[in-house]
C-alpha cells in the first residue's frame, strides 16, 4: 500500500464544536519509529475541548483527538514492540486520533491484551494512565489515606473511584447531580458530595471529623481550586490537573504556608509517558487493574465520528458520565 484516503476530524480555527470538520486525508507508510494503525474506536477527552477552544494552543490547521484503539497495519524501521496484525491502544501526542487510520509515533502505543475490547481500550488509555500516575507516581498515597476527587462520575473519575477502592484508599467523590453521586458511590467512592447543592468544604470537614484530607485531585480548576486547598490536612498535597470550569488564577505561594505547609503540583500525563519504557510499564499496571476486574471501564455514550460536535457539546454541558466513544 502506498496511500489511502481516510476520514479525519480537523480544525482550521479555534472555537465552538462547530469548528470541527470531517476531512479526507491521505495516509501513507510509517517512517522510522512510526506505525500505521487502523482504528476500531476512538476516545473522547476533556483535553480535546481545551485544544479545540485554543485554551491549550495548537498550530493550525490540526487534527484532534488523543486516544484510540485498533489494529496495527504496518510498522516502520526500529519498532520492535508491535507488529502488523497486533491489537493496540494509546494515549498520545500529537493529537490526531479522531480518524479511521493514521501514521503516528509508536513509542506510546501499547499492545492491547485480548481480554480488553477495542472500545474499552479506546476509552481507558488517556483516562486510565492519568489515574495510574495520580495514585502511583505523584505523591505517596497509602492504604487508609483519604483523597478528595472532583468530577468523580466522569471518565477519569469512575476509574479513580474503582482504583481507590481496590487499593483501600478512602475516596471522597464530588459530582454535579445526585444520580452522578450514586454512580460514583456504586463504583467505589467511600463518600459522595453533590457540589452543586452542598458546600463541599463543609462536607469534607464533617466527613473527616475536621481533620481534612491527605490529597486533593482537582480537575475542575477555577471554581474549586480555592475550596480544595481548604480541605487539606497540614502537609497535604493539592494536585490540580485540569480546568473544566476554567484556568486557575495565579497563586500566591504564601498561601501554601498559611494553609499548613501544604504542597501544590500541576502534572500532565504527557510528561509521565514521554519515556517509552515507563509508558509501557504504566499501561501494564492499568491493564492488570482491568483484566483482574478491579476496574471496569464504563462506556456510557457513543457517537459516530461525523457527530463529534454533538459529543463535545454533551461533554461540555456536563451531560456525560464515564467514557464516551467515537465510532469509526
Ligand atoms: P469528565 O468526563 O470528567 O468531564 C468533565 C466533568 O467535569 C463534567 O462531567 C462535570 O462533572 C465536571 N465539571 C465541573 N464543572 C464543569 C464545567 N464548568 N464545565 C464542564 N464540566 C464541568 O472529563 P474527562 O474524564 O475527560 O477529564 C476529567 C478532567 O481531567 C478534565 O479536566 C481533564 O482535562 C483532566 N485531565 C487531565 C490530565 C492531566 O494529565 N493533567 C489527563 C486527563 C484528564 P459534574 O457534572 O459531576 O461536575
Amino acid at each position: 500500500m502506498s496511500q489511502t484516503s481516510v476520514k479525519t476530524v480537523i480544525i482550521e480555527e479555534f472555537g465552538g464544536p462547530e469548528v470541527m470538520k470531517l476531512a479526507e486525508r491521505e495516509v501513507g507508510e510509517p517512517g522510522p519509529g512510526e506505525i500505521r494503525i487502523r482504528h476500531k474506536a476512538c476516545g473522547l477527552n476533556f483535553i480535546d475541548v481545551y485544544q479545540r477552544t485554543g485554551l491549550y494552543p495548537l498550530q493550525l490547521p490540526t487534527p484532534l483527538g488523543m486516544e484510540a484503539a485498533g489494529v496495527v497495519e504496518a510498522v516502520g524501521e526500529g519498532v520492535t514492540h508491535l507488529k502488523p496484525g497486533d491489537r493496540a491502544a494509546y494515549a498520545s501526542m500529537p493529537p490526531g486520533s479522531y480518524c479511521e487510520a493514521r501514521v503516528m509515533p509508536a513509542a506510546q502505543v501499547c499492545p492491547l491484551p485480548d481480554g480488553i475490547s477495542f472500545e474499552e481500550g479506546a476509552a481507558m488509555m488517556l483516562k486510565g494512565l492519568t489515574v495510574q500516575y495520580l495514585f502511583r507516581r505523584t505523591t505517596p498515597i497509602a492504604k487508609g489515606d483519604t483523597v478528595l476527587f472532583h468530577a468523580a462520575a466522569g471518565g477519569v473519575g469512575l476509574i479513580a473511584c474503582q482504583w481507590a477502592r481496590s487499593e483501600g484508599i478512602t475516596l471522597i467523590g464530588t459530582a454535579g447531580t445526585d444520580e452522578k453521586c450514586a454512580l460514583a458511590k456504586e463504583n467505589g467512592a467511600t463518600h459522595v458530595i453533590n457540589y452543586r447543592t452542598e458546600n463541599f468544604e463543609e462536607k469534607v470537614k464533617e466527613i473527616t471529623g475536621g481533620a481534612g484530607v491527605d490529597v486533593v485531585m482537582d480537575s475542575i480548576g477555577k471554581d474549586t481550586f480555592e475550596g480544595s486547598t481548604n480541605c487539606l490536612k497540614p502537609f497535604g498535597m493539592m494536585i490540580t490537573f485540569g480546568n473544566a470550569s476554567g484556568k486557575v488564577p495565579p497563586v500566591d505561594v504564601g498561601m501554601l504556608a498559611a494553609k499548613g505547609s501544604i504542597k501544590l503540583t500541576r502534572p500532565t500525563l504527557f510528561t509521565h509517558i514521554a519515556d517509552h519504557a515507563t509508558c509501557q510499564q504504566m499501561a501494564q499496571d492499568l491493564f492488570e487493574k482491568v483484566t483482574s476486574g478491579a476496574v471496569k471501564i464504563h462506556i456510557d455514550q457513543r457517537f459516530p465520528l461525523d457527530r463529534v460536535a454533538d459529543a463535545h457539546r454533551a461533554l461540555e454541558a456536563r451531560q456525560t458520565t464515564g467514557a464516551t466513544i467515537l465510532e469509526v
